[in-house]
């Protein structure tokens, strides 16, 4: 199914309401049209536009509030994401432009961003959902100067980041990317999810070295995944949430900064340069262009959000602005940046899978009915209750003749309807007919035999492959278990370990 992105905006309420506000419109809440400052238009190439348009599936302007925010963009996507469908919702924009505002909110409850909505959200759907079991994990990491950092691990309150133990990728042969370093987080409702965002926003925060004094350096991904198991037909599914605050987006010519800061802006300039780069390249290749090569590998976030851009993902776009006209060049780059993000789609699929277990099990009692059936075939099948009821004609006396001849399709058709329970009583004339009532159910039960028998074999044949599927999966699993012990330092996933840090609840609203 084809899933085109979709690009919302956000305006940030400007500061003061003096000339310096930047002059736009805004039309039937998709269209925001710039009215270029002189400055900016001399400085275009083509510089006889006094405006400029740009499309979108959503304007919010200044007013619009958190909870209409998250209702229009995260809605949809997070129903998607709980049929199975991955799911990405990322913020791009300068810094201070409200990305971290839109993503994670501010200090109070009301004015709590996406992420600790789309929590609220998920947890009152499974709730409703009751045709399904759920579970639900949750990660949290940073990526800042090329390397990943896990924000959920309680060691980072104590040890500066240079201690920290750096998220190492690696491919498998499906070219399936798996992280290690990356703890994850059985979560068994909204609370504790929220503790885990919190947790992990604290660490960003204390994290703080002279190397990462803001976390407008840095972008995080907060990842829910889903697994959830249709209870009446074994089929489950994986799905995950990407929910992604990116580093500022403003221009390097512009951060005046030296040393390290220096060295730093270049790591994000580069990884959104690369970012840019990667959806020019995937433009080009919707547009027909020959573009085998998409360069995700670039840069660590281009590569870990790989799938969200080029793959199976419902991805949504929130551009953040300000709308002041100071910042009206980073503002205009990132409204352009967000129209080329505007014309991707890509494939996407439900993450379905068969239990297997569930499947080999119930096929092995189907099987065990069906064996138990015939051997009751096999031993005259006195105890079926057709059988009964016929001997009891049987027994009455019957005249040798109706006289009146009655077909073997007719007598067929009779016998049918009666062994299906669609008639309550065989109603037999004659010993002559009684006689082809007996032929007739020889010849059903010898059909039906031949089909139970044709059944077993499938049936057994298909046991045969799952045993084989079960058998390849228990190999491929201990082969990965291998694989992640024998480096000693690196621990997988660590489920179930929930932080000893205790946040303020929320209030009861
Ligand atoms: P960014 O993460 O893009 O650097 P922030 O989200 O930290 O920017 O926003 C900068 C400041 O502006 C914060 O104090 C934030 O609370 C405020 N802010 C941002 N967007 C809004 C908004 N839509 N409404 C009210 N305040 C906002
Ligand atoms: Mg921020």
């Amino acid at each position: 199914m084809k899933s085109q992105f979709e690009v919302f905006l956000r305006l940030k309420p400007s500061n003061n309401q003096s000339q310096n506000a930047m002059q736009y419109q805004i039309y039937q809440n998709k269209k925001l049209q710039v009215l270029l400052p002189k400055h900016v238009k001399f400085g275009m190439i083509n510089n006889n536009r006094d405006n400029l348009d740009f499309n979108f599936t959503h304007v919010f302007d200044q007013k619009s509030s958190q909870e209409h925010v998250f209702t229009n963009v995260t809605t949809p996507v997070i129903n998607s994401f709980l049929d199975g469908y991955n799911a990405t919702i990322f913020a791009y924009g300068q810094t201070g432009s409200g990305k971290t505002y839109t993503m994670s909110g501010a200090e109070t409850w009301q004015l709590r961003g996406i992420i600790p909505r789309a929590l609220s959200y998920i947890f009152d759907e499974i709730d409703k959902r009751t045709k399904f079991e759920y579970k639900i994990y949750i990660s949290f990491m940073e990526i800042y100067n090329e390397n990943a950092y896990d924000l959920l691990e309680k060691r980072h309150l104590e040890t500066p980041l240079e201690q920290w133990n750096k998220i190492a990728l690696f491919e498998d042969d499906q070219n399936n990317i798996h992280l290690k370093n990356l703890s994850i987080h059985q979560c068994n409702n909204e609370q504790e999810g929220i503790d885990l965002l919190m947790m992990g926003n604290f660490i960003r925060q204390v994290s703080s070295t002279p190397m990462n004094q803001s976390s407008s350096r840095s972008h995080c991904i907060f990842t829910v995944t889903l697994e959830g198991c249709d209870t009446t037909s074994e089929t489950c599914f994986v799905s995950k949430l990407h929910l992604v605050d990116l580093a500022g987006s403003e221009r390097i010519s512009k951060s005046q900064v030296e040393g390290n800061l220096l060295n730093e802006a270049k790591y994000i300039n580069l990884s959104l340069t690369y970012l840019e780069q990667v959806i020019i390249a995937l433009n080009e290749r919707m547009k027909g262009a020959n573009r085998q090569h998409i360069p995700y590998r670039n840069s660590l976030m281009t590569t870990l959000l790989k799938d969200s851009l080029g793959g199976n993902c419902k991805t949504v776009m929130i551009a953040t602005i300000s709308s002041e006209n100071d910042n009206i060049e980073e503002s205009l780059s990132t409204l352009r940046f967000s129209q080329r993000v505007g014309q991707l789609e890509n494939e996407i699929r439900r993450n379905e899978k068969v239990d297997l277990e569930a499947v080999v099990k119930r096929l092995e009692q189907e099987k065990l009915a069906l064996i138990r059936e015939l051997e009751q075939y096999q031993r005259g099948g006195t105890s079926t209750s057709s059988n009964k009821k016929i001997q009891q004609q049987q027994q009455n006396v019957l005249p040798q003749s109706s006289g009146i001849p009655i077909s073997q399709k007719e007598i067929q058709e009779k016998v049918e309807l009666y062994l299906n329970e669609r008639i309550p009583l065989l109603d037999v004339k004659s010993i002559e007919e009684t006689q082809k009532c007996f032929e007739a159910m020889k010849d059903l039960y010898n059909t039906r035999m031949k089909e139970y028998v044709t059944e077993l074999t499938f049936i057994s044949e298909k046991l045969q492959k799952y045993d084989e599927i079960l058998t390849r999966k228990k190999e491929q699993s201990s082969f990965l278990e291998q694989k992640e012990n024998s480096s000693p330092e690196i621990e997988v996933y660590r489920r179930n370990e929930s932080p000893q840090i205790q946040f303020k609840k929320r209030p009861n609203q």
